[in-house]
């Protein structure tokens, strides 16, 4: 039975790591796994494999359809990171690929910077049959921190990403960083 599994959360929260635990057992229980990121870059340098620094798992950048058919091959085990960055249009090839009966891990952000829900996380988590909801520790207080808080306004929303634009905040610490 191929199901579609949803890891959230803010930055710091973990996702990638869970994600690679995750590709981790499934290797171990003898699947055939392929490990992905949606590629923020747009321009055509895709057939580049990259290394996941955290962990030593490689990633192959993403940036259409057509090439996430042709990269995932035959794998059991689909896993995509970053995927908050990717545009509707994912969202029925995911579904198909857990049609054909695989087991599709995608982790993303769930919000922006302002908080609000990341392009088609919500959809994607309307869809999923599993959902995990990350936290990471919040800076300012160390409570359990759901949001992304930015501490340089030039930035737009795709460049979250950065340990020095960004901090994760609780609730409280972030509306009260965003009033000011
Ligand atoms: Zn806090």
């Amino acid at each position: 039975m191929g199901s579609i599994e949803v890891i959230c959360g803010g930055m710091f929260s973990g996702k990638t790591e869970e994600m690679i635990r995750r590709m981790r057992r499934a290797t171990i229980g003898g699947k055939k796994v392929f490990l992905g990121k949606a590629s923020k870059d747009t321009r055509y340098d895709n057939e580049q494999v990259v290394t996941h620094n955290m962990d030593r798992m490689d990633s192959v950048p993403i940036s259409s359809v057509d090439e996430l058919y042709q990269v995932v091959g035959d794998a059991d085990v689909i896993g995509i990171d970053e995927v908050q960055f990717f545009t509707e249009e994912f969202i029925e090839a995911f579904e198909n690929l857990a049609n054909q009966g695989r087991r599709v891990i995608l982790s993303g952000l769930d919000m922006d910077y302002a908080g609000i829900p990341f392009g088609l996380m919500p959809l994607l988590l309307a869809r999923a049959n599993r959902i995990s909801k990350l936290k990471a520790v919040c800076i300012q207080c160390g409570q359990d921190a759901s949001y992304s808080y930015r501490l340089n306004s030039d930035e737009i929303q795709i460049m979250l990403g950065s340990t020095k634009t960004y901090e994760a905040r609780c609730r409280a610490c972030f509306t009260e960083g965003m009033k000011s």
